[in-house]
C-alpha cells in the first residue's frame, strides 16, 4: 500500500526537499494535498507533478488564481482556502502521513489535526512545538501520532537514541545539539547593528527559507531548537547542550550515562532526515551525495559565544519559567525577524525585542488551542510594540 502524503508548506525549502525525495519513490508514496502561502505558479506545477487530490492557498485570491491556471491545465485538484483548510487535509481519513513544513506558529493548528487524528506526522516545524510544547505531546500521545523529527539535529538524535523510549531516562545523559554558528561566527560583535537581511540570509552550508535563515544567524534558531528537543525527546532543560561545529557533518549527538557518545553524521542536506522520517523505520534512497572522508580535512568544535548570540541562552531561561514563556518568545522572534527582513528594525534589535516581550508579558499556562493562540497574538502586539519603540 502506498502512503498517502500531505504537504504544509510544500512550495518551500523543505516542502520542495519533501517532493524531491517523494518523487524517487513513486511505488511508495502518493501525494494527497499541498500547501502554500502565495506561490500560484511553482503550486501549478507542482500540482501537474504530483496530481494531488487537493490544493490549499492562504487566500481567496490566491486560489481563484491557482484555480483557473489549473482549469486552463486541464487538471484535477481542487482547491481550497477557508480558515480550516489546511486542519481538513491534515486529519483527512485518507491521509497517512503529514509533513509538516509550514514555517512559524501559523502550522501550529494543522499539526494538532494531525496529531489528533492519529497520522505519522514528519515535524519540520519547530515553532509549532515551541508554541503548542506539552498539549502538543498531549495531542500526539492521545490521538496514537508517530511524531517523527525532521529538524536535522532532532533527527541525529532520533536515530543516535534506542528505539524504546521507556528506555531513554534510565540511559541517556544528555544531547549536543551541533549548530554551524551561522554566518557571523567571526564577525565583530561590534558590527552586527550594520547586518543586512541579505547578508544573514546567506547560510554557509544551507539554502533554507528566510526565516530560518535569520534565526540561524541569531542562533535563535539553536534555541527554538533546545526548546525543540526538550518536547520531542522529554528531557530536563540542563540536560541538552549545544555546541558550534562549523561543517554541519556531526548532525548532533547523544551522551549516555557511561558517557559514550553516539553521533549521527553525514552530508548536509535535508532531503537526509527527510528520507528518514518518510520511511522510518525502513531506509530509502534521499538523493544526497555520500560522505567523503577522503576530502574531510577537520571537524572543529567551539563554545557558542554569548555576547555574539544572546539569544541562545532565552532557550534555557524560557524552559525554565512558566509553561506558555516558550510561545511568547516565538512570537516575539517571529515579529522581531518579520521586522528585520522588511528593513524595519535592526539585526542586533532582535534580541531587543525578544527580551522586552518577555518582560511585557506574563503567560498563565495555555491549555488550548484556542488560549496557545491567545497568548500568541497578546506577544506579537508586545512585540511590536517593542518594536515601534527601537526603530523611533
Ligand atoms: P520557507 O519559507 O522556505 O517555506 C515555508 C512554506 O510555508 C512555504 O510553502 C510557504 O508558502 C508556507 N507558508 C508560510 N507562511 C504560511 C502561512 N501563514 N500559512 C500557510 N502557509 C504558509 O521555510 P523553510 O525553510 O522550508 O522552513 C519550514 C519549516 O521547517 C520552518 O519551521 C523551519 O524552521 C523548519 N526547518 C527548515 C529547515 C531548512 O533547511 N529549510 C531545516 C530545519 C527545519
Ligand atoms: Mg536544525
Amino acid at each position: 500500500m502506498k502512503q498517502r502524503l500531505t504537504v504544509l508548506g510544500s512550495t518551500g525549502s523543505i516542502g520542495t526537499s519533501t517532493l524531491d525525495v517523494v518523487a524517487r519513490h513513486p511505488e511508495r508514496y502518493e501525494v494527497f494535498a499541498l500547501s502554500a502561502a502565495t506561490q500560484v505558479d511553482l503550486m501549478l506545477a507542482q500540482c501537474a507533478q504530483f496530481t494531488p487530490r487537493f490544493a490549499v492557498m492562504a487566500s481567496a485570491p490566491h486560489a481563484r488564481q491557482l484555480e483557473e491556471k489549473l482549469r486552463q491545465s486541464g487538471l484535477a485538484t481542487h482547491v481550497l482556502h477557508e480558515a480550516d483548510a489546511l486542519e481538513t487535509i491534515a486529519s483527512h481519513p485518507d491521509v497517512d502521513a503529514v509533513m509538516a513544513a509550514i514555517v512559524g506558529a501559523a502550522g501550529l493548528a494543522p499539526c494538532l489535526a494531525a496529531a489528533r487524528t492519529g497520522k505519522r506526522l514528519l515535524l519540520a516545524n519547530k515553532e509549532a512545538l515551541v508554541v503548542g510544547g506539552g498539549l502538543f505531546m498531549q495531542t500526539v500521545r492521545e490521538g496514537g501520532a508517530t511524531l517523527l523529527p525532521i529538524d536535522s539535529e532532532h533527527s541525529a538524535i532520533f536515530q543516535c537514541l534506542p528505539e524504546d523510549p521507556t528506555t531513554w531516562p534510565d540511559r541517556v545523559d544528555s544531547i549536543l545539539l551541533t549548530a554551524s554558528g551561522g554566518p557571523f561566527r567571526q564577525r565583530d560583535p561590534a558590527t552586527l547593528s550594520q547586518i543586512t537581511p541579505e547578508q544573514a540570509c546567506a547560510h554557509p552550508n544551507f539554502s533554507m527559507g528566510r526565516k530560518i535563515s535569520v534565526d540561524s544567524a541569531t542562533m535563535m534558531n539553536k534555541a527554538l531548537e533546545v526548546i525543540e528537543a526538550r518536547w520531542l525527546f522529554d528531557l530536563a532543560p540542563d540536560q541538552i547542550k549545544v555546541v558550534i561545529h562549523p561543517q554541519q557533518i556531526i548532525h548532533s549527538m547523544v551522551q549516555f550515562k557511561d558517557s559514550s557518545i553516539l553521533a549521527q553524521l553525514g552530508t548536509p542536506d535535508m532531503r537526509v532526515p527527510i528520507a528518514v522520517g518518510l520511511a522510518w523505520p525502513e531506509r530509502i534512497a534521499s538523493g544526497a551525495s555520500r560522505l567523503d572522508f577522503s576530502a574531510l580535512s577537520a571537524l572543529a568544535f567551539e563554545d557558542a559565544d554569548a555576547i555574539r548570540f544572546p539569544g541562545l541562552h532565552l532557550s534555557w531561561q524560557a524552559l525554565k519559567a512558566a509553561e506558555g514563556t516558550t510561545a511568547v518568545l516565538n512570537a516575539a522572534n517571529e515579529v522581531a525577524v518579520g521586522q528585520f527582513l522588511s528593513g524595519r528594525l535592526r539585526f542586533d534589535h532582535i534580541h531587543a525585542v525578544n527580551l522586552a516581550t518577555l518582560d511585557a508579558v506574563s503567560p498563565s499556562k495555555p491549555d488550548s488551542l484556542a488560549a496557545l493562540l491567545d497568548l500568541d497574538a497578546q506577544s506579537r502586539r508586545a512585540a511590536e510594540q517593542a518594536a515601534g519603540l527601537l526603530a523611533a
